[in-house]
This record gives structure tokens, C-alpha cells and sequence, in this order.
């Protein structure tokens, strides 16, 4: 029951991803007006706009113009609903599944942005931070690290809220300083911009979202991933040097997974590198 209800909600919120996504870069409102095919201007009838269902009985094509529905909408609102899904199994339906959607459909939805359009918009950047920061304290998940930084300087038995708001400040702080070093160093030697500010403040916000291990994990996760497949994509399509990798989408996809599996990795890595016993 808790996995059909996760599933069904998900689909509800990647459709309204699909809603931002196509809004957020033009700038327009995400709550009005109502769905409007691009092609035709034709409103949406609420029984075109059921997710996936839709897609599939209109046949990918606009009822009133047959203009071709992206397959980005269908796509979005399945991976939405698996997320929802995976994350119910780790948390059960509470209030750490909810922060960790909404962590995960912000980043759903920076990763299609900079997909589509090179950019990450500040509205949901700049805003993450502080949404970040609030919610961490509000869960005031055990954070070991922060709990042994204020060991080093004394403080022992700090309420978890402390804490919490602790590693999400370092988390902040050390990651997204960490990337924008990266980008002052580049810009230094190269005297070209090898990466946008847009990539600093959103790997800011993961930072205040998640705290430390796991968005360092995310960031290894989004570079490494990107190198590689940038790589090969480049060598595939005969793109040149000059062409502009949406590492936001990395980050992203290094980030969703870095919130249903860092926990996991984390330990194995901690483990393998310090056997218990
Ligand atoms: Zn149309």
C-alpha cells in the first residue's frame, strides 16, 4: 500500500517537474495558466495530461495538432516515481521520504534544465541553500562529523538540531568552496571559463542538503560520470572542444543516487578502507 501510494505520488510530482522545467528557464509562473501544447496554444484537458497514460494513448502526438510530445515528460515522471518508490523502501512513508523527493525533484530538475538549455536557474539553487539548511535541522539526522568537530573543540553532548545545522553549514561551505576553487584555479591557468557559476551554487545546495560524505560523493559521482561519458559522447558524435558539457546534469544524476545509495556506499567504502575489528 505505502509502495502503490509512493509510486502514484511520484508520477503526480514528476508531472508537475514537467511544469518547471519547461517554465523555470522562460521565466514563466509554474502554477498558472494551465497546460498548453507549444505547437497549437490548445489547453490540455485534464484526461491528456494523466501521466504516462496520456503519453501512451495519444501515441507520443498532440490530440488537437499532432504535434510530437517529448519523450522527456513520460521519461521524468517514471524516473520520479522510482525514486519515490526506492526511497519509501529505505525511509517508509515519514518525513525524511518527503525532504529526500524534494531534494531529489530539485535535482531532476536542474539536470533537465542544463540538459535543455546550459543554465541552472537561481530559483531553485540559491532558494535549495536555505531550504537545505532548514531541513536538515528539522530532521536533525545524526551527523558524526560535525559531532567530532565540536569534539575537537570541546563541546561534547550538542543537541542533534545543533548538529545537524553544523554539518549542513560544512557541508555548504566546504563543497561548494571546494567547486568554486576549482573554477577560480581553471579560469587562472586557462584564462577561460571551464565551468559555470551555476555548477558552484548548486553543488552549494547539495552541500547544505545532504552534509558532507555524501555530497563529496555526489560531486565524484558527477565529474567522474561526466568526464567519461562527455568523453565518449564527444568522440561519438564528432563534436568539437568547443562543446559545452551540462555538468549540472551530472551533478544531478550523481546527487539522486548519492540520497538513495551514499549511505550504502559510504559504509562499504568506510569498511574497505578501515576493517572493522
Ligand atoms: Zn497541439
Amino acid at each position: 500500500m505505502a509502495m502503490a501510494t509512493a509510486i502514484l505520488l511520484g508520477l503526480a510530482v514528476g508531472s508537475f517537474l514537467n511544469v518547471c522545467i519547461a517554465r523555470l528557464p522562460r521565466g514563466e509562473s509554474v502554477a498558472r495558466p494551465r497546460s498548453r501544447c507549444p505547437e497549437c496554444r490548445g489547453a490540455i484537458a485534464w484526461f491528456d495530461n494523466v501521466p504516462v497514460v496520456s503519453y501512451l494513448v495519444l501515441g507520443a502526438r498532440c490530440r488537437r495538432c499532432r504535434a510530437r510530445i517529448s519523450a522527456r515528460y513520460p521519461f521524468v515522471e517514471i524516473l520520479t516515481a522510482l525514486i519515490a518508490a526506492a526511497l519509501a523502501v529505505r525511509h517508509g512513508l515519514g518525513p525524511e521520504w518527503a525532504v529526500q523527493l524534494v531534494f531529489s525533484a530539485a535535482m531532476i530538475v536542474l539536470a533537465a534544465i542544463d540538459l535543455e538549455h546550459r543554465t541552472l536557474p537561481d530559483a531553485i539553487t540559491l532558494n535549495g541553500l536555505w531550504i537545505g539548511v532548514l531541513a536538515h535541522v528539522y530532521l536533525g539526522a545524526p551527523n558524526p562529523l560535525a559531532q567530532g568537530l565540536l569534539g575537537l573543540a570541546g563541546v561534547e553532548n550538542a543537541p542533534p538540531r545543533v548538529l545537524a545545522l553544523i554539518g549542513s553549514l560544512a557541508g555548504l561551505i566546504a563543497v561548494g568552496g571546494l567547486l568554486w576553487a576549482v573554477r577560480e584555479a581553471f579560469f587562472r591557468l586557462r584564462g577561460v571559463e571551464g565551468m559555470g557559476l551555476g555548477d558552484v551554487k548548486m553543488m552549494a545546495m547539495v552541500g547544505a542538503c545532504l552534509g558532507l560524505p555524501l555530497a563529496l560523493l555526489t560531486l565524484v559521482i558527477g565529474s567522474v560520470s561526466g568526464a567519461l561519458i562527455g568523453t565518449i559522447f564527444m568522440r561519438l558524435s564528432g563534436k568539437t572542444r568547443d562543446y559545452e558539457l551540462p555538468f549540472g546534469t551530472f551533478l544531478g544524476a550523481g546527487a539522486v543516487i548519492a540520497v538513495i545509495f551514499g549511505d550504502d556506499l559510504v559504509r562499504v567504502y568506510l569498511d574497505g578502507a578501515f576493517p572493522p575489528g
